[in-house]
């Protein structure tokens, strides 16, 4: 069973030192941050104990690799986004941590992945970080697939909880998989085919319909023996499994390029010449998908329709998105399906909006996360 952060109440939390693990690990374009979608769903945890007294220093992790990069550009931005001043604090002024909190009771802590040892989850990295403080809050669900410091070995140390954020992603995503299959469309666009099948194997006996689009798609076209051109495509994936669940486009968008100033066509399902790729689903697709689901109930999904960046070849993704918004129980997430719908203004037209990338999709796919494995969440 997972402790919630707001078991606390003020008494347990009041002077108290707390490390609060989130995740600001959002699109940055030109040094701006470009969508703070993600970093505002943590704020009510920070709210919550910032209301109830806590001294609280923020962990986070920029970038895919340590050394990785500097929270310094965006430093500022982000305390705008949180509605606080925040101080960045390097690794090596933690020792100094309380003279910090004398002058704000929030804090960041430089990018966890500066230090080797958060990646390797390595315990001693864990103890320094946590040093003196009294609780750890895991607020980060996108970074819960990964096995890391700052997730799953200071676990070990501090008494700890998940955030408020994170409760609602797993309770939504329990909410997909155990939600009556008759009533239960799955709708999968996007590329990375290999992080997407095992939540298709995983979902297809649990729902009515698995809608396939974006590059995706590719992957079965080819698999069938269809000719795809400069398609995108993952080499070499086992698609042999077969279920008339499963529905592809009957429709395609092509075109010479990805620029979308070349020419485009919509053309039936068929063998396409070599120098034209698919970009988008075709009209007829669209409306089949967005038929289909809005005769569900229950609707997740995740992946554009197609390169949905490029105006032109962002209408199926579109006409899927407004399908989905209208569903009684509409979830939806990953990072370039969140930057889709929030370029066209409907963030807050879903039921649930999904922070994780990997992390929804692994937990979709029924696998075990590290980060609420050690929160005790499948004991
Ligand atoms: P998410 O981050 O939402 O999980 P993915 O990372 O799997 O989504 O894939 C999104 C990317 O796939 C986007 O950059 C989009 O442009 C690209 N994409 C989707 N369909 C196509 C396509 N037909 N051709 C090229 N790129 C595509
Ligand atoms: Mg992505």
């Amino acid at each position: 069973m997972i402790k919630l952060v707001n078991e606390l109440n003020k008494k347990e939390i009041e002077g108290k030192k707390i490390l609060l693990r989130v995740d600001f690990d959002v699109p940055i374009v030109d040094g701006k941050i470009e969508e703070d979608f993600r970093i505002k769903t943590q704020m009510p945890t920070v709210e919550y104990l910032l209301n109830n007294g806590a001294k609280v220093l923020l962990l986070a992790h920029l970038g895919h690799d340590a050394p990785g990069l500097s929270f310094l550009p965006i430093t500022e931005q982000l305390g705008e986004i949180l509605s606080h001043t925040l101080t960045l604090v390097p690794h090596d002024e933690l020792s100094s941590i309380d003279d910090l909190f004398k002058v704000s009771k929030i804090l960041l802590l430089e990018n966890l992945r500066q230090d080797p040892g958060e990646i390797a989850n390595d315990e001693s990295f864990a103890k320094k970080i946590s040093a003196d403080f009294d609780y750890y809050v895991n607020e980060a669900f996108a970074t819960s697939h990964r096995k890391h410091a700052s997730i799953s070995a200071i676990t070990k140390i501090l008494p700890s909880y998940a955030g408020l954020n994170l409760d609602k992603e797993i309770k939504n995503l329990e909410y997909v998989i155990e939600s009556p299959a008759e009533e239960k469309v799955v709708v999968l666009g996007g590329a990375k085919i290999s992080t997407k099948l095992p939540v298709i194997k995983n979902l297809i006996n649990k729902s009515k319909n698995i809608l396939i689009g974006g590059a995706l798609a590719n992957n079965f076209f080819k698999y069938a023996g269809i000719k795809i051109g400069k398609s995108l495509v993952d080499d070499d994936v086992n698609l042999d499994f077969k279920s008339d669940k499963v529905l592809l486009p009957t429709d395609i968008l092509i075109s010479k390029d990805k620029t979308g100033k070349s020419i485009t066509n919509v053309v039936p399902l068929q063998d396409i010449d070599p120098d034209f790729a698919i970009l988008d689903i075709g009209p007829q697709s669209s409306k089949n998908f967005a038929d289909i689901i809005k005769n569900s109930k229950t609707v997740v999904w995740n992946g554009p329709m197609g390169l949905s960046e490029v105006e032109i070849f962002s209408k199926g993704t579109r006409v899927v998105a407004e399908a989905v918004s209208g569903v009684s129980k509409s979830i939806i997430g990953g990072g370039d399906t969140i930057s889709a719908v929030d370029k066209l203004k409907m963030i807050d037209k879903f039921g649930f909006v999904s922070t994780g990338g990997g992390a929804m999709l692994d937990f979709l796919a029924g696998e075990k996360l590290p980060g609420l494995e050690a929160l005790g969440y499948y004991n």
